[in-house]
């Protein structure tokens, strides 16, 4: 074979394989309902599509600094402030093709081959690859339903040895909808800083959280936290710009300046009018976010209701994100025109072909248990899906 030995060591993203086998079927005149897609349905704020529109008109097309203007850098270092009341330096913040970039740049820059990076799992499908094209070892632990998918200072030191450097956090959790309080984060910060490991800190979800909860940064425990935690966030999620491929990462700034490095030899600066774009999207008018929360709200409370008094089903209340992630487990051995359902894959094909809805398999968060339901679609959308599911579900025997 003339492909690295690398490359066969992962797998394409399942969610954007789902995506695709979902689209395939609509192309072909097949209406399908998607839960499969991880994005916002909503557009970007017209006040950000303009920033773009004037960056382009004014010539702003070329090569920028690697690590993003410093306009968009004090713009981020000013949502930091405001926000989450951390201070970071120009040098301590970069900007990156995505957030997904940014964990890609951290685990390039940090991680040897022998290193463990502990990976709590229900986790985002793109944490282990990132690690294992790293050459280091993802260790993932397993979290409880009933401790709402979160990992305890206990698991966690339980799962470290002399290799582990690395704990990837997230929260608001892609596909939990968990969220950490403050003191939980200050159980987890002991067993860190007990054992010197580093922490990503995955925050896309932010802002995306309900009944009024406070988000809690890791980095906000301590400032001895903080100098051993690196931030993901970006623009994605917050404020429907998934397109436009702009994250950014804060931490000591030895590691941005390897994660910067590591960048200037591959992408090289994120695109330059999606960097003025996101200028506009941080120091503009935040209230297109409220209206995106309240109409997840409403779905979130809808889908987890039908949900919840389906048969055999349960889903614990996501507390941020745009994901309900139920288990299903009960249709385990279940039979289908003699075939038997083994797990959340052969479940997820049975409902995609008997009632066209789209969704992701548990398995590939790391638990088969459960499946995923992104909730980034009309409430009607939902309604109808959840019909077509809860009728194919009960033809299960
Ligand atoms: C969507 C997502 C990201 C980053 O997405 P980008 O589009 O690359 O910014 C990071 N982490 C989680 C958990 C996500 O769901």
């Amino acid at each position: 074979m003339f492909l690295s030995e690398r490359m066969k060591s992962i797998k394409p993203s399942p969610t954007l394989a789902m995506n695709a086998k979902a689209l395939a079927m609509r192309a072909a005149g097949i209406d399908v309902i998607s839960f499969g897609v991880g994005e916002p349905d909503f557009d970007t704020a017209r006040h950000i599509r303009e920033e773009a529109v004037r960056a382009m008109e004014e010539g702003f097309t070329r090569y920028t600094a690697v690590g993003g203007i410093p306009e968009l850098k004090d713009a981020i270092i000013e949502k930091f402030r405001s926000d989450n009341s951390l201070s970071y330096e120009r040098d301590e913040v970069m900007v990156s093709c995505g957030g997904k970039h940014v964990l890609y740049n951290l685990a390039q820059a940090l991680l040897n081959p022998g290193d463990e990076v502990i990976i709590p799992a229900p986790y985002w499908v793109s944490y282990p690859p990132v690690v294992i094209l790293a050459g280091a070892d993802p260790v993932i632990v397993e979290t409880e339903e009933i401790e709402d998918f979160k990992l305890s200072p206990e698991s966690l030191e339980r799962a470290v040895t002399p290799q582990t450097k690395l704990l990837i956090l997230n929260s608001p959790s892609n596909p939990t909808g968990s969220v950490y309080t403050e003191s939980e984060l200050e159980g987890l910060a002991q067993v860190i800083l007990k054992h010197h490991i580093w922490v990503l800190s995955d925050e896309i979800y932010e802002k995306l959280i309900f009944d009024d909860r406070p988000f809690s940064s890791i980095a906000q425990v301590s400032d001895e936290v903080k100098s051993r935690t690196v931030v993901l966030n970006g623009l994605s999620k917050t404020y429907a710009m998934t397109g436009w491929r702009i994250g950014y990462g804060a931490g000591p700034r030895e590691i941005i300046a390897g994660m910067a490095k590591i960048q200037s030899q591959s992408t090289s600066n994120p695109n330059s009018i999606a960097q003025k774009a996101a200028v506009a999207a941080l120091k503009g008018p935040q209230d297109s976010i409220r209206a995106m929360v309240r109409a997840f709200d409403e779905r979130r409370k809808y889908l987890v209701q039908r949900l919840n008094v389906m048969t055999g089903v349960h889903c614990n209340v996501p507390g941020g994100a745009f994901y309900g992630f139920p288990n299903v487990s009960y249709y385990f051995n279940a039979t289908t025109e003699g075939t038997t359902i083994k797990g959340s894959a052969d479940l997820c094909e049975y409902l995609l072909a008997k009632a066209r809805v789209a969704l992701v398999p548990g398995i590939a968060f790391g638990d088969d248990d459960f499946i995923r339901f992104s909730y980034a679609t009309g409430l009607e959308t939902i309604k109808e899906g959840l019909d077509r599911i809860e009728d194919a579900l009960g033809k299960l025997v």
